[in-house]
């Protein structure tokens, strides 16, 4: 006999296939899908437990799943325990039955009469049981009814034994449904979340892509003109930008684009709300901020800029400027008014040279 089998010792040798080693752990695979063992006690089967035990007149009954070395019980009456070993369980003979299994006086039974639990307490001397099975056939368990004496069940009560073990297989099966319907919806709103976010995030520098900076806009516009302070708007355009590609090639464009955008998030507050507008134009949306302090953070990327090389191909720091326009958004134009606005201060910063700032007045 194979040594995982789940026989106990005192067993006979059944021949049935759920004996095989690979089915017993197919058969323990599918008992944890259902996640039931070291549950706490419940209502549901708690009631099936006391039905079974009033139709069967017996004082104990179990419902019970065989474990890889113990048996385990969801629901108990007329035992003071949850949980055995395995090698003095008659469910672990119960399982490998086809069908209904029953012994009408355990001391009659070779593979009984030395059980501890029928020489000693609690004295079983009557075991009936029906298998608990998964949607494959495979036995996890029992719902099982025993006495003190010998004894035997008529046809109802074999027929509400297997009917009421059907129950707990279906209540089971219903709260796994369950369970895979939950984390199924946990996936997809998991799912959904991320298509949220790349809907909304330009894909090479991860900052906001040009729609939901415009949403954004049109939101914070609604709130300045409901009193929010008044914020600056920043439009920026790299410097020059065709030549990088042209001489180190679009690898590295890309490369400095996603530096400079990594720049950015170092330089501005984490209020601030950063966006690639397109290509390599930026757009940085200050809230609560005057045209003065904006200022001062357009100077500290310039700073910045000229310290990092953005193009990392034996060229040096500051290698990549840029040009930007800087303009208050303060309500009284809408946002398409308000980029304008600051696309010509830009488009002057460029006329007049490039690497510049330019603020409205
Ligand atoms: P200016 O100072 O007038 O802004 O000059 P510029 O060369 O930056 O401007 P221009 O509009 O002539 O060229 C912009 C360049 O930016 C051209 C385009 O290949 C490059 N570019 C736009 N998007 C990307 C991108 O995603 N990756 C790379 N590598 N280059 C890009
Ligand atoms: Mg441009
Ligand atoms: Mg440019």
């Amino acid at each position: 006999m194979p040594e995982n089998t789940i026989i106990a010792p005192t067993a006979g040798a059944p021949d049935a296939e759920t004996c095989l080693p690979d089915s017993e752990e197919r058969r323990l695979a599918s008992l944890e899908s259902y996640g039931v063992l070291d549950t706490v006690e419940e209502a549901d089967f708690d009631d099936i437990v006391e039905l079974i035990s009033i139709i069967c007149e017996a004082p104990i009954a179990v419902i019970n799943f065989i474990d890889r070395d113990r048996q385990w019980f969801k629901s108990v009456k007329g035992l003071g325990v949850r949980e055995t070993p395995l090698d003095i369980s008659i469910c672990a003979h119960a399982i490998l039955q086809p069908d209904l299994f029953i012994v009408e006086d355990t001391r009659e039974d070779p593979r009984f009469s030395n059980n501890p639990l029928v020489t000693q307490d609690p004295y079983l001397r009557f075991y009936a049981g029906a298998l608990l099975t998964d949607k494959d056939g495979l036995p996890l368990g029992t719902l099982c009814v025993l006495d003190h004496k010998p004894r035997d069940l008529n046809a109802n009560q074999r027929f509400a034994l297997q009917t009421l073990a059907n129950q707990v297989m279906t209540q089971l099966e219903f709260r796994r449904s369950l369970r895979e319907q939950q984390a199924l919806i946990e996936k997809l709103d998991a799912v959904r979340k991320d298509l949220v976010i790349t809907a909304a995030t330009d894909s090479l520098t991860g900052l906001l892509n040009r729609g939901s900076f415009e949403q954004l806009l049109e939101r914070e516009a609604i709130r300045i003109q409901q009193g929010a302070p008044p914020a600056v708007l920043m439009m920026i355009d790299l410097d020059f930008f065709k030549e990088i590609n042209d001489q180190f090639g679009h690898h590295v464009g890309d490369r400095a684009l996603t530096g400079f955008a990594d720049v950015c998030r170092d330089v501005f507050r984490q209020s601030d709300i950063l966006a690639r507008w397109g290509g390599e134009e930026f757009v940085v949306f200050m809230p609560r901020t005057t045209l003065h302090s904006a200022l001062l953070a357009a100077e500290r990327l310039r700073t910045a800029l000229r310290q990092n090389d953005l193009i990392a191909v034996n060229s040096a720091p500051g290698a990549i400027t840029f040009s930007a326009g800087l303009c208050t958004f303060s309500g009284k134009q809408s946002p398409a008014e308000a980029m304008q606005r600051a696309d010509e201060l830009l488009y002057q910063a460029k006329t007049e040279g490039r690497d510049r700032i330019i603020c409205e007045e």
